[in-house]
């Protein structure tokens, strides 16, 4: 068997099981933390600048300060796959407020603990890639942004697990979020794109969503590979018409949808603009 993993916590490791921060840390007690989902292809990570950054604009918004710079974070990731001895590997980066009271005030919680897991992990079956998945639209909506801004990836996630769980015991593995106005934002943890006369169409950052890395790969493959695109605000009107439906994330990749709320999207198999944006991603990743 391989040896047990080890987790990086506040500049030691320890293995899998024993892995332990405390039980009066804010992160568990209210979510009050914040995470980043990374993914390495033959050791590399994936735009970890990108991630780095985000984390650290994330910690920022809620006022958070990282124990650590930028460079030793990057470092520290890094050094984490590779005492695994991993290579294609997702990470989980989280830092949560540290220990404190058992109340709420931020101000009486002490040393930030930041985590570093890296592992495997398979989200989706390999049949749903080949096929397209099915979602429904959730009745949970986005947290509105002026509340916990979507673009913060914050540790308080109950929102969007409610959201999946209404996925899950309709069948699907994934659901469609809407805005507080109604229109369509992003799924529980990915972004969408449809296709529509050939024009590929995703949600703005402004229609309150995760600024995600992904979605801005994909956005930048579809210049190069002069795909016409444009962020622009969607309905469901939108979403049950279109002739390609897809999904991003670091750790879903680029996964084609098929249905949505039962209804089937375009002839109902996975069209060629996502199928050329996921190859083009699977060579992306693997170069750089
Ligand atoms: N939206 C949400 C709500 C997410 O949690 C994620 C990350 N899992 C994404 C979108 C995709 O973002 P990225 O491509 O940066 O992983």
């Amino acid at each position: 068997m391989a040896a047990e993993l080890e987790v990086y916590i506040s500049g030691t490791y320890h293995k899998k099981s024993e892995a332990k921060i405390s039980v009066y840390d804010h992160g568990l007690l209210y979510g009050d933390g914040v995470f980043e989902g990374l993914r390495a292809y033959s050791g590399n990570v994936f735009r970890l600048t990108e991630h780095i950054d985000r984390l650290y604009d994330s910690a920022r918004a809620i006022c958070l300060q990282i124990p650590m710079e930028k460079a030793a974070m990057a470092e520290a990731v890094n050094e984490t796959i590779a005492r695994n001895g991993l290579s294609d590997a997702y990470v989980r980066l989280v830092v949560t407020r540290g220990a404190g009271s058992l109340g709420i005030d931020p101000e009486r919680t002490s040393d930030p603990q930041v985590i570093i897991i890296a592992d495997h992990i398979a989200l989706y079956p390999k049949e749903m890639y080949e096929n397209g998945l099915a979602i429904i639209t959730s009745a949970t909506i986005r947290n509105h942004p002026a509340a916990l801004n979507p673009r913060i990836k914050s540790l308080n996630y109950l929102n969007n697990v409610m959201a999946k769980l209404e996925g899950k015991l309709a069948g699907c593995e994934e659901a469609l979020m809407l805005n507080h106005k109604g229109e369509v934002a992003e799924c529980t943890g990915d972004n969408i794109f449809i296709v529509r006369r050939g024009e590929l169409l995703t949600p703005p950052i402004d229609a309150g969503i995760l600024d995600g890395i992904t979605r801005g790969a994909v956005l930048d493959l579809a210049g190069q590979l002069d795909i016409p695109m444009r962020e622009t605000a969607l309905t469901r009107h939108d979403i049950y018409i279109p002739d390609e439906c897809f999904l991003t994330g670091s750790a879903a990749e680029v996964i084609p949808v098929i249905r949505v709320d039962d209804r089937p999207i375009g002839d109902g198999k996975v069209g060629p603009v996502t199928k050329r944006l996921a190859a083009a991603f699977h060579e992306l990743v693997r170069k750089s």
